[in-house]
């Protein structure tokens, strides 16, 4: 007969064979979005395809899944970290086991192919090219939420609580209701004010070079470390890190275009510190794994809440007129500091400044929900999409690419994943609010290094990783309810700048 031992052995082979899983699909990503050659994927595509097959073997297989079965029902004999995994862990076997393996297969094939159909929809302008696809991930979420539903978390819940444990429709519709209401007029008042300044300065050329100089500044500035921890170009930036030895982070640069670099190295650079700061003691575990929202609240708290603060340009502008002499001369702070707060009503979610950007969340959250409450069909997406930009945003895209084409997560069978975005901005704005109470921010500014925010940030956050829950996490922080009171008063201050 197995004992406790036998089990927790089993558990623990299977953890570390699916971390080795981990680091080659980690370092593949890394080379496929950075310096892969394009011809290369062709031929890779179809050993990647063997590599998820065999990581899937190892978590169905019998002796792995006795394993989780057997220590989820002897919790109070684990330590509270493993406990959390193993929670976890069961839940989302007993929701794979709710599927049939055929369902599975045909389901991963039909991501990789809608993501392909998808790239092409946008690039022609094109949504009934995609379409069919969709409608059949529709169709699979809508099956996947019915078979998995429980008397607590049924419907859309299934999906909102995967990117969030305990995230479900209640709390998001009160979270945008309280955000709309707050901001759509604001935001229609705001399309008739004249600008403060001309921007001019931005209409020039700024060296790449430079751009990628200033933005290791940044990232040295903020307790990045290089020795576990690397930056590259990418079309689209990210960072990816494997446990918190191996942190890499990429940005970039368009001579057009500086603020961007700037804004993506802050932002970048909170991702890479939460993965690089959180406990060793997590490494080897599943517990490395960080819920969206925390660790977006995490890139967003150092690109907007620091890196769009007045107090800090005041003491970083200097600077960054040093790296740009010529383009930056006789341009104010306050013009400059005008400038990268700037509010517009705009079609692009990714493009979009901070007040908006909530609402861009809000459309994707309301017509995901109307999908999968089937109040709303596939082939009438666009339609919807359009009103709803209208509506809200006093603007209409002029083609399904800067409309529902714009983001790839649909396509990639992504629902629930959209409102982790705005939460993750919420987190940001109550823990920033918590650290101007707890820290002397100017006096951090003017000695030069923001090393004193991010040990802060480790003790409060970073340190955790993945072992707590958001809310619980950010209460905790805060020593109130969270709410989405200081993102209000965050946006509104925003607001009264313009
Ligand atoms: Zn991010």
């Amino acid at each position: 007969m197995k004992t406790f031992e036998d089990y927790q052995k089993a558990y623990l082979d299977y953890r570390k064979r699916d971390k080795a899983f981990s680091l080659a699909f980690y370092l593949l990503e890394w080379d496929s979005e950075t310096i892969a050659p394009t011809g290369c994927f062709d031929v890779r595509s179809e050993y990647i395809g063997v590599l998820s097959q065999m990581r899937n073997e190892n978590f169905l297989k019998e002796e792995t899944q006795s394993a989780i079965c057997f220590l989820a029902s002897h919790l109070d004999k684990l330590d509270t970290n493993l406990q959390k995994e193993i929670k976890n862990i069961k839940k989302t076997l007993d929701k794979t086991n709710k599927m049939t393996q055929e369902e599975l297969s045909l389901h991963s094939v039909l991501i990789s192919k809608a993501t392909q159909a998808w790239a092409k929809a946008k690039k022609e302008k094109n949504f009934s090219l995609f379409e069919p696809y969709l409608t059949k991930i529709v169709d699979y979420e809508r099956l996947y939420c019915e078979r998995v539903s429980t008397k607590d978390c049924n419907g859309y819940d299934v999906l909102l609580d995967e990117f969030e444990e305990g995230l479900n429709q209640t709390v998001c519709d009160e979270f945008f209701t309280t955000l709309q209401h707050n901001l759509v007029p604001e935001i229609k008042k705001l399309s008739t004010r004249k600008q403060k300044y001309s921007y001019a300065f931005n209409k020039q050329t700024f060296d790449c070079q430079t751009q990628k100089d200033y933005s290791i500044h940044l990232l040295n500035k903020m307790g990045f470390d290089f020795t576990r921890g690397l930056t590259l170009e990418s079309e689209h930036p990210f960072t990816t890190g494997f446990e918190c030895a191996d942190v890499r982070i990429t940005n970039h640069y368009y001579e057009d275009n500086f603020i961007s670099s700037i804004f993506t190295a802050l932002h970048e650079g909170g991702h890479g510190l939460f993965e690089q700061q959180m406990d060793k003691k997590l490494v080897g575990t599943f517990l490395t794994q960080i819920s969206m929202s925390l660790h977006e609240s995490q890139s967003r708290l150092y690109e907007n809440c620091i890196g769009r603060d007045k107090d800090f340009w005041l003491q970083e502008y200097p600077t960054l007129q040093h790296f740009f002499p010529l383009q930056l001369k006789g341009v104010t702070v306050d013009e400059y500091f005008h400038f990268i707060n700037q509010v517009t009503p705009s079609l692009i979610r990714t493009d979009a400044d901070e007040v908006t950007y909530p609402i861009h969340i809000l459309i994707r959250y309301e017509l995901e929900k109307k999908l999968m409450n089937r109040t709303l069909e596939v082939k009438d997406l666009p339609k919807a999409w359009n009103e709803a930009y209208k509506r809200y945003l006093g603007v209409e895209p002029a083609n399904d690419a800067e409309g529902v084409l714009q983001d790839i997560h649909w396509a990639g069978g992504s629902f629930g994943y959209f409102p982790t975005y705005a939460l993750g901005s919420a987190y940001a704005a109550s823990i920033y609010t918590q650290m101007q109470k707890e820290l002397d921010l100017p006096k951090i500014y003017a000695s030069g290094s923001l090393k004193e925010i991010t040990n802060w940030l480790r003790q409060k956050v970073y340190q955790y990783g993945g072992s707590r829950n958001p809310r619980d996490l950010v209460e905790e922080i805060t020593h109130k309810k969270f709410s989405v009171d200081d993102y209000l008063m965050y946006l509104k201050k925003k607001i009264s700048i313009q």
